[in-house]
């Protein structure tokens, strides 16, 4: 583990015990975030996104729990604290923010009041100092007329407007690091784009670390510094965003990058997009050998019977056997 990291989250196995035996839906998932640094956590439907961002924060469904694996933050380890320990290091040290604003927002409250209720509970500050912290976490936010708008419900904002108060509600406890789970999938392409930069510029400021946890390669190419690609639950490779996306390794990724419109493209209709054949194995049918072996173009037969390990390879890491193989097809050094 190193000092420098803000979370370090090792060997993270999460299980979920079922009549027909154990799944693990994150199997072995490593990876680390530094103070102020956005990494994207990417992969399709199923992947294990969304439920290695939950055992992280304790926020599993039972019956999931984490099995094996460590989760430190700021060096201290998170993953075998109690329900009750847990819900302190939410909010204070860590914030999230979801897909959908209601579910984080308190309808029958205004956001004024949630805001200054989140500021107390974290911060140990007076009512009416809260109160001034509420007015300027929405004026970071970007919410127009703030002053008037401590007053409002959550209804009486529009969509981008409402994660935007989401936004302003993870930052309030002034938290080490953030959590957003598909935090503008809802919302349209224009005010996404807005949310993504607003979420990067606050949390640069702040030294913010970000998980962002996403399906779309897009947003991560936008927002993120490092980048996660998870397939059935384990990490398929991992490195820099921008040398993953222009030279991924993986072919799941370069999948991935394939199926993504480039924004820079004005001519994007008559572009056709790869599609990557077939879709996500079951968790009570993967394949043996490398999970993506069923769906991969450059499959060779070791694939079908040995799992691969992440192996550094060019400018990233990658879970995949042509790191081996090109390996050892370079040209052996000339001795004279
Ligand atoms: Fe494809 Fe084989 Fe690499 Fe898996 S290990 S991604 S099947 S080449």
């Amino acid at each position: 583990m190193s000092e420098n990291n803000l979370l370090d989250v090792k060997d993270l196995v999460v299980e979920i015990p079922t009549r027909r035996g154990l799944l693990q839906p994150v199997n072995g998932v490593s990876f680390s975030i530094a103070a102020g640094e956005i990494v994207g956590v990417v992969g399709e439907s199923g992947a294990g996104k969304s439920i290695t961002g939950a055992a992280l924060i304790g926020l599993l469904d039972k019956p999931a729990r984490i099995g094996s694996g460590t989760v430190h933050l700021n060096g201290k380890l998170i993953s075998s604290l109690s329900e009750a320990q847990l819900r302190t290091v939410r909010g204070r040290q860590i914030g999230t923010v979801f897909q959908d604003p209601l579910t984080s927002l308190d309808p029958l409250m205004s956001v004024g009041n949630q805001l200054a209720e989140t500021a107390m509970a974290h911060l140990e500050i007076s009512r009416s100092d809260a109160r001034k912290k509420a007015l300027q976490a929405l004026i970071d936010v970007g919410i127009p007329a703030a002053k008037t708008r401590l007053d409002a419900y959550p209804h009486e904002f529009s969509g981008g407007m409402r994660q935007r108060v989401v936004i302003a509600l993870a930052l309030i406890g002034e938290p080490d690091l953030i959590i957003a789970d598909e935090p503008t999938t809802a919302l349209d392409v224009s005010v996404q784009a807005q949310v993504l930069m607003l979420l990067k510029r606050l949390c640069r400021e702040r030294n913010t670390g970000v998980m962002l946890i996403t399906h779309d390669m897009g947003v991560i190419a936008e927002t993120t510094d490092r980048v996660v690609v998870l397939y059935a639950g384990r990490v398929a490779e991992i490195g820099n965003t921008k040398e993953v996306i222009t030279a991924s390794n993986h072919p799941y990724t370069k999948g991935l990058v394939g199926a993504t419109p480039n924004p820079s493209n004005t001519d994007d209709e008559n572009v056709r997009l790869n599609q990557i054949p077939g879709s996500m194995p079951g968790l009570l049918s993967l394949p043996t050998g490398c999970p993506f072996n069923p769906r991969c173009n450059e499959v060779m037969e070791v694939c079908k019977t040995t799992l691969p390990v992440l192996t550094p390879y060019k400018q990233s890491t990658i879970a995949c056997h042509l790191a081996s193989h090109h390996a050892s097809h370079l040209p052996s050094e000339k001795t004279s």
